[in-house]
This record gives structure tokens, sequence and C-alpha cells, in this order.
């Protein structure tokens, strides 16, 4: 059967969870510290699917301190679950506690559903919400002692169980993978032997890492890539018909693979539709965006003007986006391609804490209001980076605010924490 570890806290009401799953009133519950002497486990179903749950809790709060025991328990029952549930405090909020154990819900790679509990009614759901600055997802607002919520977190625990997503979690582990992507002819595979050079990296040698046949690791200033298909790059498939559309699939399903993607763009020639279309995907994947203008040996002082016109006029929307101009034939500047995809990769996985966050956001709300509507004032309450990888905010607000007024936001935060090489995306939560 599939187990779920219950982790959080004392006292944040995990063994009243574990009853309220189990509808038995097992686990001895006490409202005090460290009451729930053992790991214990317990059979559980919920809609006719089985699994076993595994309340954590066996501290002496005192001998190591009380943050290093929890840890350790958390540690060693995530080691052996398939998903992890959990809980913590709505009513309290996060604390430092808190935070060390998602620190190592992040290595485990394990899938989480975090429940902030003591939700007792919906004027505590803002409490709830809060929670998102854990940056394990929707927090689900229960109340263990009243059973609210508990349906759509049985929910979610089974949606966990049987072989949830565990990408999103893991890519903090083994070489980042990069994508070299664009249209035929601008230079992909040049790019791709001028920086493997002789540093084709063995495999063996790189640890904790299986590597699709269709990839390559690759070492550029010391750092280990995994280069996705480059198969693709390397061996060229030329049928006659049918080629344009599977060159087209095999770079989205590199885009959608890799971490950092590496636009490569002909700059002898007119931007064309094409790279367009494919900078536009990057973006919409939510992939770190390295542009690499190629061929600049091939361009004259004219072209050169021509293409930051270009630039100004097609590009603009891309300005965020790390940059080099390059050519894969001379080699010039290909040494400045490493530190652009270290920058995208930096800018990708910024985490911005939820004091800062809240201190930018106030700034702008005082000194730029939303416009007034119909009479109200929409207005951002509070805000909060859901993800990294790419950044990802979530605006809680009274009101709907404006398309426009998110945007601008938007462009506020870039200004603030840079962001270079990397998408941002801006959800809002709008509360009446
Ligand atoms: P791919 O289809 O994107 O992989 O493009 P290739 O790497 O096969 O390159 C297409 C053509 O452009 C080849 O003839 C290359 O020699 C040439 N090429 C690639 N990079 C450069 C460059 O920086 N300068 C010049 N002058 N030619 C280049």
């Amino acid at each position: 059967l599939p187990v779920v570890a219950v982790v959080g806290r004392p006292n944040v009401g995990k063994s009243t969870l574990v009853n309220r799953i189990i509808g038995r009133r097992e686990a001895v519950v006490q409202d005090v510290p460290g009451v729930t002497r053992d790991r214990v486990s317990y059979d559980a179903d919920w809609n006719g699917k089985r699994f076993v749950l595994v309340d954590t809790g066996g501290w002496a709060p005192d001998a190591k301190g009380m943050a290093a025991q929890i840890a350790e328990q958390a540690e060693l029952a995530i080691a052996s679950a398939d998903a992890v549930l959990f809980v913590v405090d709505a009513t309290v909020g996060t604390q430092d506690v808190d935070e060390a154990v998602v620190q190592i819900l992040r290595r485990s790679g394990k899938p989480v559903v975090l429940a902030a509990n003591k939700v007792d009614d919906q004027r505590s759901e803002a409490e709830a919400a809060s929670m998102w600055n854990l940056g394990l997802g929707e927090p689900f607002p229960v109340s263990a002692l009243h059973g609210r919520g508990s349906g759509d977190l049985l929910d979610a625990i089974l949606d966990a169980i049987p072989d949830a997503p565990r990408e999103v979690l893991e890519t903090e582990r083994g070489p980042r993978r990069i994508a070299i992507v664009g249209k035929p002819n601008v230079g992909k595979s040049s790019l791709l032997n001028k920086v493997s050079g002789q540093q084709r990296v063995v495999v063996d040698n790189v640890a904790g890492t299986t590597v699709d046949p269709v990839d390559e690791l690759v070492e550029v200033d010391g750092t280990v890539y995994n280069f996705i298909d480059t198969a693709g790059i390397r061996r060229r498939v030329k049928e006659a018909s049918g080629h344009e559309y599977y060159a087209s699939l095999r770079t989205h399903g590199a885009i959608e693979r890799a971490e950092v993607c590496v636009v490569v763009i002909d700059a002898s020639e007119p931007v064309t539709e094409q790279d367009l279309r494919i900078l536009t995907s990057v973006e919409e994947a939510g992939r770190g965006l390295v542009v690499a203008f190629n061929k600049w040996d091939l361009t004259d002082e004219e072209r050169r003007r021509y293409l930051d016109r270009e630039i100004e006029r097609d590009l603009v929307q891309f300005g965020w986006a790390s940059h080099v101009n390059i050519s894969a034939t001379t080699g010039r500047h290909v040494d400045r391609l490493g530190p652009a995809i270290q920058e995208a990769l930096a800018g990708w996985e910024t985490r911005i804490s939820t004091g800062k966050l809240n201190a930018f956001l106030g700034r702008i709300v005082a000194a730029h209001p939303h416009p007034v509507r119909s009479g109200k004032q929409p207005r951002i309450l509070f805000g909060t980076q859901a993800q990294a990888g790419p950044p990802t905010f979530v605006l809680f607000t009274s009101g709907q605010i404006d398309p426009g007024y998110v945007r601008f936001v938007e462009r506020r935060l870039r200004e603030e924490f840079g962001f270079v090489g990397t998408p941002v995306h801006v959800e809002v939560r709008a509360r009446e």
C-alpha cells in the first residue's frame, strides 16, 4: 500500500487530522506539545482507495533541540513515504521549524500536500493563503477539529499518491538541463561542437545521473550541463515531407524538458517569424532564456545597426533575456555562453522572501494605487512567491485588478529584483 507520512511541528494538529482522516479516535490527542510519542501507522481509505498514514512526532523536547529532532524524525518518515502530508498551523503562520522541514521536503523530491490547519471558519482562510510562501503549492485550508475541508484534502492526497509527477522537485539534483534550439541552419550544431570541444564528459563520472540517450553531458567552465536532445542536433533528419513538423515537435519537446533554453538566431539574416515563435514557446513554457545571436563574423556595421532596430521592434518583449553575440565558427564570445546560462539559471531560481516582496508591494500600492473602478478601489492586499523556476507570484487582492496593472507590477518586480534571463509569472486571486 502507498505510504503517506504526516509531518509537522508539535501542536499543529497532526493527530487530530489523522483521526479525522481515518475516522476513528485512535491517535491519542492532547493539547500538549509532544504527546504523540512514536511513529504510528494507520490504514486509511478514501473513495475506495487504500493507503497507510504514518503519524510522526516521537521527540523528547530537550536533548538536541526541538528543531533538529523534528527535522530528523521528518527526514526518516519522508524517506520511507510515497507522499507527504505537511501540516502547518494557519493561525500562527510559518515558523523556522516549518522552513527547515520545507528544505527536507524539497530535497526529498516526494509529492507534498500542504494542509493549513485550524482554519475553523471562512474568515481564517486568508491566513491559510499566506502558506503559499512555503513554496509547496496550494495550501489546503482545513479544520481537523471540525472536519472542514478534509474532503478536498483527501482528494489531493489521492492525487499525490499514484506516480505523481516528481520532476519539478527533482530539478535540484543532477546536472542542469539546457536545450539549444533555433530554426535550421542558424548554427546550433556548430555551437554545440564548439562548446563541447574535447570536453565531452564521461557519463559515469557524474553522480546521480541518468542521461537520456539523446542527451549529452557537456562541461562548460567547469560546470557539467545536460544538453537536451543533442541527437536531434547532431543527426539531422533529412526526410523531405514532414521534416519541419517533426523538427518543431522535437524543439517543443526539448524546451519542455529544459530548465534553460539557448535560442540561436542567425544575426546575419533578418529575424524571422520562426525565430519569434521559438522565443515565444520558451517564454510560454516558463523556461530560462539565453538568446545567442550567431554568425556575428558575417555581420557588418550596417547589418548590426539594422539588427538593433529589429531587436527594438520585434524582440522588446524578450528584453529580459540573457544575450550573447557569438560566432560558432571563429569562436568569438563563445566563452560568454556559460556565464549567460548561469545568469539565466540564477534568475529562473530566484526566491524573494515574503517580507521583502510585501515591503515592495506596499511601496507600489502607495505610490501608484490601482484606478478606481465603479466606485471601488481594487487593491493588492498581500503577495507571495508561490514557486521558483520560473519565479511565480500570487497576489491576493480585494476587487478585480486590471491586466494592465498586473503588467505594471510585473515590470516593477523586474526593476526591483532583476530576474534576468527568466520569465516571471504573476497570478491574481481576487476576493470581493
Ligand atoms: P544548425 O542547423 O542550426 O545546427 O546549423 P549548423 O551548425 O549546421 O550551421 C549551418 C551552417 O552555418 C553551416 O554551414 C555552418 O558552418 C554555418 N555556421 C554556423 N555558425 C556560424 C558562424 O558563427 N559563422 C559563420 N560564418 N558560419 C556559421
